[in-house]
């Protein structure tokens, strides 16, 4: 790949020598050639889209001022990257294009004065549509049955990717309604949300975790086998006809109506404008708002509703007239990884961090991103010293998606980490088969504070008159050394705190008395106990319901807990097991915090009090579907084989589980065994 550089350093003035004008074009096309084979095949992209739309306006603006530098196969001419050569092609009937961008209201402006140009005293009514960041993709349905889903590719060529588009739930095998042309085809966007695409990340164990959502769902929806791509979780958005045969429509607006009415998702957030003005509103609105939605935009689509007036502005090389997207500041830039540095969370585990050259994202500055652990700076191949993008997806915390490797110069530095507890310098261990590396020292003073926090945290004990700052002044002034030490608090030693009033400290004592009637769940949640949050610990009191039961249950029985497993089972066991926490635990028992749970309602339906686990590759449906259809009627998933589990449904390639369950002589059952239960209950 050709060395890439900063886009503003490939500025050049207006310049004589035409020359090396022209050398600068060509290196231009092949940075922007190269991109594009990253982003649209490889899913893969290695610079951000601004880096990216920069190399391209600076191309545009070149070629604009020397026309004699044109060229029809440059890419400010054509639409994305060709086809894969492994797949079949299709070959769009009406080109997909790309649309022309605006990034201020002066460019919206002018591209709308461009329209009265050649439409001179028209007025124009705007559908407003937001920029799914996905891909777009073209379906082809015959007498109302879908015949052929095919991907962009470069606009005149795409990819035929009709297995996989069958599998997108949001898209309709066949159209409903009663106006049914003989052949449409309906073009949208399928994307991941945020939430599948986080999901899918923490399932990637290796180097090929996705940058984000939109590559997520490229990645996915080309896959071989269509039975991964249906367990990706993608989703679909109608927002266009591309041709339509037997029936007519005369407007955007008119056809997204129809599209909805067919069966598809139609965005709920599209809006017809009837001015310029409206459309900015919309466009500010959304550039707020975006962050709300479950999945990603990367801006606001504006389209001429009248199809006669769209047909009389026609296109411009590679973009429509009668259409415009405005485009928001990326959520994904590039700077620099300044430092690794760590911090020892409330289990003792060290957490690396990265240190950023600042840099704004979505309007707030980033100099900090969470790194997980040694193995994921491993995988990534982070640096010190690297360019990297780093990116915040949804509401999440800043995360550091990947270097990028084409910047490197030599002298960024390989990462490991301490070999000692930065704060306490106890020597830190690693667990074997474990990701994560521990200060072990119970007493070390930065665990103890994030253990502290944890305890009284909404999550857990829900102590809200005890923040952050009072559990750092609680440690410095000795006062509390273990969590039960909160319920030993006086009036007259908070008042003795500095900055303490007798309001505050009133409130504290209430916050500190009513925690203690918590149902016994947050204490669990509360006690750093590896793997237990509040889901798990959730499951674990309404399995035993009281402290004593959970004291007294063997590693098994915790471990076949459905929703615990045998890891789990483990830390949890081996934690009880322990002396000083049993020592807590007492303490805590004497002084009057609660240690019992309610028995929640049984969930009703036929299968409830069963619990399924379900393995392999299922061939009528998909696992997480099966699952869903399951819990729907009472029944419970598993996390892994235990001798309570009642069912083990088996798929093709069925791994380890089946052997497990067969050991443990769990009822096996195939498929179709599956299909009929489900089918009993239909
Ligand atoms: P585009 O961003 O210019 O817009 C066209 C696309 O918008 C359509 O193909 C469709 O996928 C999408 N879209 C979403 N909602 C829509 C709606 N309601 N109506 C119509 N279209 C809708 O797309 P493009 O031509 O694929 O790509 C250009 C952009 O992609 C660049 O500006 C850049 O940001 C990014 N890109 C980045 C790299 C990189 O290396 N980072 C490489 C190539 C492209």
């Amino acid at each position: 790949m050709a060395e890439l550089h900063d886009a503003s350093a490939l500025s050049i003035d207006a310049s004589n020598d035409e020359e090396q004008l022209a050398a600068h074009v060509a290196q231009l096309r092949h940075q922007i050639e190269e991109a594009n084979y990253q982003y649209y095949v490889q899913d893969s992209p290695t610079l951000t889209d601004a880096e990216y739309d920069q190399f391209m306006l600076e191309l545009q603006r070149i070629e604009l001022e020397h026309p004699e530098l044109q060229t029809p196969d440059s890419p400010t001419r054509r639409v994305g990257s060709g086809p894969v050569q492994d797949v079949s092609q299709h070959h769009h009937p009406v080109p997909m294009l790309s649309l022309a961008n605006a990034r201020s209201e002066e460019e919206l402006l002018a591209w709308h004065k461009r329209a009265l140009n050649i439409l001179p005293n028209a007025t124009f009514a705007y559908v407003c549509e937001l920029k799914i960041d996905g891909l777009a993709m073209a379906l082809t349905y015959e007498h109302g049955k879908l015949t052929i889903g095919a991907s962009r590719g470069d606009g005149l060529i795409g990819e035929d990717w009709t297995p996989n588009v069958r599998t997108v739930r949001s898209i309709p095998q066949r159209l409903r309604g009663e106006r049914i042309p003989d052949a449409v085809e309906v073009r949208g966007e399928i994307y991941m949300s945020i939430k599948s695409f986080e999901k899918l990340n923490e399932s990637m164990t290796d180097d090929r975790l996705f940058a984000n959502p939109r590559n997520a769902a490229a990645g996915s929806l080309r896959q071989k086998d269509p039975r991964i791509t249906a367990s990706r979780h993608l989703d679909f958005f109608g927002y266009q006809i591309g041709y339509m045969q037997g029936m007519n429509f005369h407007s955007q607006w008119e056809a997204l109506e129809l599209i909805r009415e067919w069966g598809f998702h139609v965005n709920p957030n599209i809006q017809l404008a009837k001015s310029l003005d409206e459309v900015m509103e919309y466009c500010k609105k959304w550039e707020k708002e975006r962050f709300n939605l479950p999945y990603e935009i990367d801006g606001v689509v504006i389209k001429i509703s009248d199809l006669a007036q769209q047909q009389e502005l026609g296109s411009v090389a590679r973009d429509p007239r009668w259409a415009i997207a405005f485009k928001y500041p990326p959520t994904q830039v590039a700077t620099r990884l300044l430092d690794i540095r760590v911090n020892i969370g409330r289990t003792g585990s060290v957490n690396p961090w990265a240190l950023l050259e600042p840099v704004t994202i979505r309007g707030v500055t980033v100099s900090r991103a969470a790194l997980h652990n040694e193995g994921d700076i491993q995988r990534k191949d982070l640096r010190i010293g690297d360019r990297v993008l780093v990116q915040r997806a949804g509401e999440v915390i800043p995360q550091v998606v990947k270097p990028i490797i084409e910047r490197r110069t030599g002298s960024e530095e390989v990462y490991h980490l301490p070999e000692r507890c930065p704060i306490c310098d106890t020597p830190i261990v690693r667990l074997e088969k474990e990701a994560m590396a521990y200060c072990p020292n119970t007493q070390c003073p930065a665990r103890n504070l994030e253990s502290f926090i944890h305890f009284v945290s909404k999550a857990a004990m829900d102590i809200d008159t005890i923040g952050e700052r009072m559990c750092a002044q609680l440690i410095e002034a000795g006062l509390v050394k273990s969590v039960a030490d909160f319920y030993t608090l006086t009036r007259d030693q908070l008042l003795a705190l500095e900055g303490i009033k007798e309001k505050s400290a009133d409130n504290m004592l209430k916050g500190i008395e009513a925690s203690k009637h918590r149902p016994l769940w947050r204490l669990l949640c509360g006690l750093n106990i590896r793997y237990v949050g509040e889901k798990t610990a959730q499951i674990l009191a309404q399995a035993f319901s009281s402290m004593d039961a959970l004291l007294a249950a063997s590693e098994q029985e915790i471990g076949g807990v459905a929703g615990i497993g045998p890891v789990i089972g483990q830390s949890v066991y081996a934690w009880l097991q322990d002396e000083q926490n049993r020592a807590l635990i007492e303490r805590l028992r004497q002084l009057g915090v609660n240690m019992t749970e309610e028995r929640q309602k049984p969930v009703e339906g036929p299968l409830a009090g069963q619990t399924f686990l379900l393995t392999g590759r299922l061939s009528n449906m998909t696992r997480p579907a099966a699952e869903e259809a399951l819990i729907r009627l009472g029944g419970t998933i598993a996390s892994g084989v235990s001798k309570n589990l009642n069912h083990l449904i088996v798929g093709e390639d069925a791994g380890s589980k089946l052997a497990k369950a067969q050991k443990a002589g769990v009822p096996i059952h195939d498929e179709q065994w599956l299909i009929e239960l489900l089918k009993q209950y239909e």
